[in-house]
Protein backbone atom coordinates (compact mmCIF):
# COMPACT_ATOMS: atom_id res chain seq x y z
CA UNK A 1 0.00 0.00 0.00
CA UNK A 2 1.19 3.59 -0.57
CA UNK A 3 1.18 6.05 2.31
CA UNK A 4 -1.30 7.96 1.04
CA UNK A 5 -3.33 4.59 1.48
CA UNK A 6 -2.54 4.06 4.88
CA UNK A 7 -3.95 7.67 5.05
CA UNK A 8 -7.10 7.03 4.77
CA UNK A 9 -7.64 4.32 5.96
CA UNK A 10 -6.50 5.69 9.14
CA UNK A 11 -9.22 8.39 8.48
CA UNK A 12 -11.48 5.75 7.83
CA UNK A 13 -11.10 3.98 10.69
CA UNK A 14 -11.14 7.13 12.82
CA UNK A 15 -14.79 8.36 11.22
CA UNK A 16 -16.13 5.15 12.21
CA UNK A 17 -15.39 5.60 15.83
CA UNK A 18 -16.40 8.54 15.64
CA UNK A 19 -19.67 8.11 14.68
CA UNK A 20 -20.40 4.94 16.44
CA UNK A 21 -19.47 6.70 19.68
CA UNK A 22 -21.93 9.63 18.26
CA UNK A 23 -25.15 7.12 17.51
CA UNK A 24 -24.74 6.17 20.71
CA UNK A 25 -24.28 8.62 23.08
CA UNK A 26 -26.94 10.39 21.30
CA UNK A 27 -30.26 8.47 20.49
CA UNK A 28 -30.58 4.89 21.26
CA UNK A 29 -32.32 4.32 23.93
CA UNK A 30 -33.91 7.56 25.00
CA UNK A 31 -37.13 9.32 24.18
CA UNK A 32 -37.10 12.11 21.77
CA UNK A 33 -39.07 15.66 22.41
CA UNK A 34 -40.34 17.53 19.50
CA UNK A 35 -39.42 21.09 21.81
CA UNK A 36 -37.12 21.99 24.26
CA UNK A 37 -39.88 22.82 26.70
CA UNK A 38 -41.99 19.65 26.44
CA UNK A 39 -38.25 17.65 27.13
CA UNK A 40 -37.21 20.12 30.18
CA UNK A 41 -41.15 19.84 31.21
CA UNK A 42 -40.66 16.11 32.22
CA UNK A 43 -37.37 16.87 34.77
CA UNK A 44 -38.91 16.44 37.93
CA UNK A 45 -37.62 19.39 40.58
CA UNK A 46 -35.63 17.11 42.60
CA UNK A 47 -33.93 15.56 39.67
CA UNK A 48 -32.66 19.31 38.18
CA UNK A 49 -29.31 18.95 39.66
CA UNK A 50 -28.80 15.96 37.51
CA UNK A 51 -30.65 15.61 34.33
CA UNK A 52 -30.91 18.16 31.70
CA UNK A 53 -32.12 18.62 28.59
CA UNK A 54 -30.58 19.33 25.01
CA UNK A 55 -30.96 19.77 21.51
CA UNK A 56 -29.80 16.17 19.73
CA UNK A 57 -27.83 17.06 16.66
CA UNK A 58 -28.41 14.27 15.55
CA UNK A 59 -31.97 13.53 15.12
CA UNK A 60 -32.75 17.25 16.03
CA UNK A 61 -35.19 16.36 18.97
CA UNK A 62 -34.96 17.02 22.21
CA UNK A 63 -33.43 14.62 24.53
CA UNK A 64 -33.40 14.17 28.58
CA UNK A 65 -29.64 13.35 29.71
CA UNK A 66 -27.64 13.11 33.04
CA UNK A 67 -25.28 15.99 33.61
CA UNK A 68 -23.08 13.49 35.87
CA UNK A 69 -22.62 11.28 32.88
CA UNK A 70 -22.38 13.56 29.92
CA UNK A 71 -19.50 15.24 32.37
CA UNK A 72 -17.36 11.85 32.54
CA UNK A 73 -17.73 11.32 28.86
CA UNK A 74 -16.20 14.89 28.34
CA UNK A 75 -13.96 14.48 30.99
CA UNK A 76 -13.13 11.04 29.24
CA UNK A 77 -12.74 12.33 25.74
CA UNK A 78 -10.62 15.53 27.12
CA UNK A 79 -8.02 12.50 28.42
CA UNK A 80 -8.53 13.94 31.96
CA UNK A 81 -9.87 10.31 33.59
CA UNK A 82 -10.08 7.14 32.44
ZN1 LIG B 1 -31.48 12.19 19.02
Amino acid sequence: MKPDDYAELRNLVRYDARRREFTASSCSGKHRFESFTQADRTIRRDLRKQARAYHCSDCHGYHVGGVANYRRKRLAREGKCA
